[in-house]
């Protein structure tokens, strides 16, 4: 063969790859995926004493919490009362006692002007209230190297294999249930086997590989920053002192930047290092490897654009310098399931609570048939690819809830490799009590502005069959 012959081939463009992969693992719920959902996930499951073997590409857990960057535990209320507990809650608990977590206290939770000025900029509020000001309510903003040490530390005392580096690939099915997957690693490919599988990878991509409907969504893209040498206190004296200056230049900035939210930088435990949620970037698609590599170029030209008219132009500003640019794109919305039943805006708008309800969000609830696939046994899904469409998605996809589902998949997989019952088959109420035994909030006892829902589920779940 010729040098221009072996170019050509393979005439149809594709390379077949037969690699045979050594199981490396075998337990009884493999986790996919070590962001919030996931590592909720494996922890629950293995607090019930399932053998938890839990995969993760990168090298630390956290997802977009920790290498997204993503430095805000959104509101966790529904008025006065907290509603993501859990490992949520334990997770903020821990972080706090390292001083890396920060969140207002009870007295400081409330409507007016004062608690604005003193915890706005921790991103604390209610961030679709009208009101001016926004109420503060309980939220926390915490440090992304707190996050992974807290999960490395939850996760060796809850007797969890875990696995990084190890980027999964593909699902291995036969007969319409899963029975573990595979994942590229740097000593080749390599299998692990369980009972059931929870896909936590946040874009599906497990359930999407074993076959499971799905719809194929899309939001903006961010590429979170954090800026040190940030005089805080005399950038917020500019704001309240000469608030018609400051609007002026915030505007500026944010045109800059190329798209934000009302608070561009917030405050983090470290001090005078703030964490930058933008710039919002559209017309990208989270899975494309094109695209993810012309966002994180664009994301950082944006990033020092901004960089230097801050310098230039915002008072505490001057001396600032950028400290990290996230490790991880910050991809809200990719793939999402269309599971046994899919939220609607108009659930998570009036709370519809369900028969089935095993995961809340603030004041919204997560039916157990939103992380049921169709047409693959062994398989659930948590967190922000959950069955919902993309409307729905966009309002439901913080990190508590993602937390909470994933404690609820976890409880799940336990109980039917408790009982050797399909996952279809564990009853929602169980589910609800066990997370309830964990100290977390199923939302199994719906609140009193909850729309609750008798009707009729359009599968059966809890039925053993
Ligand atoms: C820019 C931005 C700002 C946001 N702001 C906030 C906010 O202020 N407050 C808030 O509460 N929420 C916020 N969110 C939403 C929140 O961060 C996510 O919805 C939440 O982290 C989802 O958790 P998850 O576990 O479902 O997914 P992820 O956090 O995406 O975690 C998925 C995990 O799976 C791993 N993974 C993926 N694919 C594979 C694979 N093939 N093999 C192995 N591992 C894999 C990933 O590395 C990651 O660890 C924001 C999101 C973004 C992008």
């Amino acid at each position: 063969m010729t040098a221009p012959d072996r170019l050509q081939a393979p005439l149809d463009n594709r390379v077949e790859n037969r690699s045979t992969a050594p199981v490396v693992s075998r337990c009884d719920v493999v986790v996919v995926g070590g962001g919030p959902s996931g590592f909720s996930a494996a922890v629950a499951a293995s607090r019930l004493g399932a053998k938890v073997t839990l995969i993760e590409r990168y090298p630390y857990l956290g997802g977009l919490a920790s290498g997204g960057m993503v430095l805000v535990l959104d509101d966790m209320t529904n008025g006065e009362e907290i509603t993501c507990t859990g490992i949520c809650m334990e997770m903020i608990e821990r972080m706090a006692r390292l001083d890396l977590c920060v969140y207002p206290p009870a007295a400081e939770r409330r409507q007016d002007w004062q608690a604005w000025s003193k915890w706005a900029r921790w991103g604390v509020f209610d961030f679709r209230s009208q009101m001016k000001p926004p109420p503060i309510v309980f939220a926390a903003a915490f440090d992304p190297d707190g996050w992974k040490r807290v999960s490395n530390d939850m996760v060796e005392e809850a007797g969890i294999e875990l696995r990084l580096h190890s980027w999964f690939s593909r699902a291995i099915v036969a007969d319409g249930r899963i029975a573990g997957v595979v994942c590229e690693t740097k000593a080749g490919p390599q299998a692990v086997l369980g009972t059931v599988v929870i896909d936590a990878t946040g874009d599906l991509d497990v359930a999407a590989s074993a076959g499971a409907p799905f719809v194929h969504g899309s939001y903006i893209i961010t590429t979170v920053f954090r800026l040190g040498g940030v005089d805080t206190e005399e950038a917020e004296r500019f704001r309240f002192e000469e608030p018609e200056r400051f609007h002026e230049l915030d505007r500026q900035a944010k045109r800059v930047i190329g798209g934000a939210w009302d608070q561009w930088w917030l405050k983090t435990p470290l001090p005078g290092v703030v964490w930058c949620n933008c710039p919002h970037m559209a017309g990208f698609d989270g899975i494309k490897v094109e695209d993810l590599t012309r966002a994180d170029f664009e994301g950082r030209k944006r990033i020092y654009a901004l960089l230097d008219f801050a310098r230039r132009n915002l008072p505490g500003f001057a001396g600032c310098y950028v400290v990290d640019v996230a490790p991880q794109l910050g991809i809200r919305q990719t793939r999402l399931l269309e599971g046994e039943y899919v939220v609607t805006k108009e659930d998570v708008m009036q709370r519809v609570h369900f028969p089935d309800t095993v995961a809340r969000g603030r004041d919204y609830y997560t039916p157990y048939r939103a992380m049921l696939p169709r047409g693959v046994d062994g398989l659930i899904v948590a967190g922000r690819h959950y069955s919902a469409t993309e409307q729905a998605q966009k309002i439901s996809r913080e990190i508590p809830p993602c937390m909470s589902m994933g404690q609820a998949a976890g409880v799940a997989a336990a109980i039917a490799i408790d009982r050797g019952i399909a996952l279809r088959d564990v009853e929602p109420k169980l589910i609800c009590a066990k997370v309830r035994a964990q100290g977390g909030d199923p939302g199994d006892r719906p609140s009193a502005n909850a729309r609750v829902l008798e009707a009729q589920m359009g599968v059966q779940v809890g039925v053993q069959a």
